[in-house]
This record gives structure tokens, sequence and C-alpha cells, in this order.
């Protein structure tokens, strides 16, 4: 397959550009905190509920709060109709999305509590559990969870021995390297990074520069999409 054409990729997209991104605050009245996110093709719901009370107790925690983490796509969130429930693959996302935020919840504050989130993702082209990380951050936010930061992320990888910034479906399935990042801008920790593919150190070195600068100006958009909402409810 053919990926890179005058220099623009099969979505006319330069190497470092990102695609069109859409935050939603606030976007369900029953959650504590929530966010609707469409990144690309991508178009993905986060609900949080907490700090609560633990169910099953016995998971309970003396001096912090849990949290839970729930990655879910939807049947018809994919071409061929995906099997519902959980599989290995949402199962694995779950976890390292959950390890990719965990750092900066402050889980002192609420002891004996959960913090549970679930990522819905109703549609997908590729970088889902990174639009689902940056939905929870922004839906954490929204219920009022302290935060030492928030958590941006995106994918980063290789097509046409071309690095590139945030992959489509077709990058994704069929390109050289694929390697989503997420981390906190503000401190420059990085909280999740995995890689699919091949790269050579140079051009790891070249991807991870690339990533840093596309979850900077995510980070710039959930911290306005949050300013936006909480600015118009002062004024009501
Ligand atoms: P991510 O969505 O975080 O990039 P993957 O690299 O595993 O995660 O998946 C890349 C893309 O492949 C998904 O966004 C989706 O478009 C597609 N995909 C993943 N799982 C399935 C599936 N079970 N059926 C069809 N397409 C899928």
């Amino acid at each position: 397959m053919e990926f890179m054409k005058n220099g623009k990729r099969i979505d006319d997209r330069l190497p470092n550009e990102l695609r069109p991104i859409k935050f939603e605050v606030g976007a369900l009245e029953r959650a504590d905190g929530s966010c609707y996110v469409e990144h690309g093709g991508n178009k993905v719901i986060a609900a949080v509920y907490g700090p609560r009370a633990v169910h099953p107790r016995h998971l309970q925690e003396a001096n912090r709060a849990i949290i839970r983490y729930r990655y879910n796509m939807a049947s018809f969130s994919v071409e061929e109709r995906k099997r519902p429930g959980p599989d290995r693959r949402s199962v694995e996302i779950s976890k390292v999305s959950r390890e990719a935020i965990d750092p900066v919840i402050i889980k002192e504050f609420y002891p004996r509590s959960t913090i549970d989130i679930f990522v819905e993702i109703l549609q997908a082209d590729a970088g889902t559990r990174s639009a689902g990380i940056n939905a929870a951050s922004v839906a954490l936010a929204d219920a009022g969870v302290p935060m030492r930061g928030l958590i941006s992320s995106c994918a980063v990888g290789k097509v046409d021995e071309t690095v590139v910034l945030d992959l489509v479906k077709e990058e994704d399935n069929y390109g050289q390297a694929d390697m989503p990042i997420a981390m906190d801008v503000r401190t420059g920790e990085v909280t999740l990074l995995q890689m699919d593919g091949h790269l050579t150190l140079d051009e790891f070195e070249q991807a991870l520069e690339l990533g840093k600068i596309g979850c900077a100006s995510i980070a710039e958009m959930q911290r306005e999409a949050l300013i936006q909402k909480y600015r118009g409810e002062e004024n009501e």
C-alpha cells in the first residue's frame, strides 16, 4: 500500500499534523463527570463516577482511592460487527489506560473509595485508546477529581519510511510502526508508551518528539474545553 504522495498522507495531512479534534465537556447528565470526543473518525465517550463507595468491599484501600477503568468497543464501532463484551484487546487497553491516568490522580484524598472510568468507543478509526484517555482525563476534571495535571495522548508511527503523527486506520493496520504515547505535558512524565512494528533508535527518538508535540496540542484543547464549560457556568 502506498501511503505518502508528494509529502502528503492518504487523508491529505502532513506527517506532523493531527486530525481534527473536538471535546465536549459534560455530555452526560447522570455521570459525575463526562466528555465526548471526536478525533478524526473516532467517536468516544468517557463517563466518570465517584469518588464513591467500593463494591465489592474487599477491593477498598485504607488510605487511598482505587481507580477502575473500562475500555469498551461498541459492536457497531467497526466495519465488521464486533462481538460484544470484553476480549483480550479491551482488557489490555483498559489496564494500560488506567496506568496512564492513575499517576496524576491524588488518590490519598479519598480513602476507601473508588473512581470508576468508563470509556465507550462508538466509532473507531485508529487511536481509540488515545482518544479514550484524552476523554477520560477531561471527564475526571469535569467530575472535580483532584489531579496534579491532565494526561494527553496520541499515536505516532511510521509509514513509507516516514515518521507520522496520529495515524488513521489504514496507516495503523498496514503501516510499519504504531506507537501510542500518553503524558502529562506539564511535567513531561510519560505514562504510556507502546509500540507495534519496527523503528530504528533514531526514528524512535524522532517519533517520541513528534508525539510530545502532538500531546501538547491536545493538552491545550483539553484545557480550552474545560475553561469554556466552566467559564460559561460562572456567567449563568
Ligand atoms: P487503537 O484504536 O488504540 O489504535 P489498535 O491499534 O488495537 O488500537 O486498533 C487500531 C484500529 O483497528 C482501531 O481503532 C479500529 O479502527 C481497528 N480495530 C481494532 N479492533 C478491531 C476489531 N475487533 N474489529 C475491527 N476493527 C478493529
